[in-house]
């Protein structure tokens, strides 16, 4: 069996990874607070994690993973959203996770086997929360419900903060209500405007971080083997989690093994609305960037670096990948069942690389190599293995577009595709004129059809590609 090393937030050191259980590998990582389309740095921890999934189902078998990633449905961001739009809590919520599953299948992420949302578990929020209380580990106080950071010895550990270090570090909100300034909310009142559950505490909501304690539990046990998240949820987040965990569950360590990505960068500076380098996912994809070339950027860089997104990078990834999906190269596999041809084909070299802390970049340089010395079957199944689904790759399988100077919009390489199987079609049924008069159209437009020995059909771009030519065809 594969050995897997990985690094450890909390012992600060690459660790040999031993399941708890090698029938039921658990994996928890924090998901999105769900208000808004997710930006660029919101894929990274997903396509992270993702590899990481699919590096233990590979490992471990497909049934013996159990991966919990949850959605943070209640938030006052959220409540914020609501007030400013005129819309309900539950449209935007429900609008925003459909969004966020559609704009991470399109980076080709898998979806985790539970995506619970918050506020399917305030009962079990609550009952945690009465555990601390009964524990001396939290206190009632105002309609707020707070944890006693003092009565946990352990908190700052994972972050390797003090307790008196956060207070001089840390903006904390000095509430009258509170012991400590350092402790934080488990639970607080809502107005009629706000919502709000029944609790021993009058009507009220969760704090954000008891919901992945809670449903950590629930889902996972006490005990588990590996939390994962951003870096930037480490402190105050995740250390809060361990706190309300360990100290509701004493007897049990919460998880064993802490994964943190680094944060993502545009051109060298931090992503931010002011800068107005701000984007998300949507936007690329819609600027016609496909999903798996933004997968590609993001595999290249260690996930414990900080990840720079440039236009250089989304180019040569584009590039490399339009290489890669050369059908003339890779036909070979188009047929075969394709998960056991990967697990057959899967390059150990590949392999090596991901269970070393998952080195990405190391795995994509191999698959360079794969392509470069035409060992195509472990080159297609070690793609498709990290989510670079090389023969069955949407965007670039539908015909061989030629290298461009300019990126070819999706939506036009869609319109293309659809003419020439519509002109196929009428082939078929021996009407002829149809057929040339869709060739004669897209030639009109700019876009040269070549017909191949096989009875499949390519294209090109010639001189004077016209948008407006092309959409008149449809
Ligand atoms: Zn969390």
């Amino acid at each position: 069996m594969t050995t897997i090393k990985l690094h450890n937030t909390k012992t600060r050191q690459r660790e040999v990874f031993t399941p708890i259980d090698d029938k039921n590998v658990r994996m928890y990582v924090c998901g999105p607070t769900v208000y808004d389309r997710a930006h660029l740095g919101n894929a990274r921890p997903v396509i992270v994690f993702d590899v990481l999934n699919r590096l233990l189902r590979h490992v471990y078998g497909n049934d013996h993973v159990t991966y919990v990633r949850n959605f943070t449905d209640v938030d006052d961001k959220i409540n914020a959203r609501a007030a400013e739009s005129g819309r309900s809590i539950g449209q935007i919520t429900a609008e925003t996770t459909q969004w966020f599953l559609e704009d991470m299948a399109a980076v080709g992420a898998l979806e985790p086997d539970h995506m619970p949302r918050a506020t399917a578990y305030i009962p079990q929020m609550v009952s945690m929360i009465e555990g601390l209380i009964a524990k001396g580990h939290a206190y009632a106080a105002e309609g707020h419900v707070l944890f006693a950071v003092e009565s946990y010895k352990k908190y700052g550990a994972l972050s390797g903060r003090s307790i008196d270090d956060m207070i001089a570090g840390a903006r904390v909100e000095v509430a009258p209500y509170k012991r400590n300034p350092m402790d934080f909310v488990l639970w607080k009142p809502s107005d009629a405007d706000t919502p709000g559950w029944d609790s021993p505490w009058g009507r009220g909501r969760p704090g954000w971080h008891i919901e992945c304690s809670a449903m950590a539990y629930e889902l996972l046990g006490a005990h588990f083997d590996i939390h994962g998240g951003g870096n930037d949820l480490m402190f105050p987040h995740h250390e809060n989690e361990i706190a309300q965990s360990c100290c509701a569950h004493p007897e049990s360590e919460f998880a064993n093994v802490w994964m943190h990505n680094e944060m993502l960068q545009v051109e060298g500076k931090k992503m931010s609305k002011s800068l107005g380098n701000f984007f998300t996912v949507r936007d690329l994809l819609d600027q016609g960037v496909p999903g798996e070339v933004i997968r590609f950027v993001m595999l290249s860089t260690h996930y414990r670096k900080p990840m720079d997104w440039t236009d250089k990078k989304r180019d040569e990834a584009e590039k490399t990948l339009r290489e890669w999906n050369n059908p003339d190269r890779i036909s070979i596999v188009s047929d075969t069942a394709a998960s056991e041809f990967d697990r057959k084909h899967i390059d150990n070299d590949v392999m090596d690389c991901l269970a070393e802390d998952l080195n990405t970049p190391g795995a994509i340089s191999v698959l360079h190599r794969l392509f470069k010395d035409g060992n195509m079957e472990q080159f297609v199944a070690s793609a498709r293995y990290l989510g670079l689904p090389a023969a069955d790759f949407e965007y670039f399988r539908k015909s061989s577009i030629p290298a461009m100077t300019e990126p070819i919009n999706v939506m036009v390489a869609n319109t293309v595709n659809d003419l020439i199987g519509a002109r196929a079609k009428a082939k078929s049924e021996r009407n002829f004129s149809e057929a040339d008069r869709i060739r004669d159209g897209l030639l009109g437009a700019g876009i040269r059809v070549t017909d191949r020995k096989d009875g499949t059909s390519g294209w090109e771009l010639v001189a004077d590609f016209d948008p407006a030519k092309l959409e008149a065809l449809k």
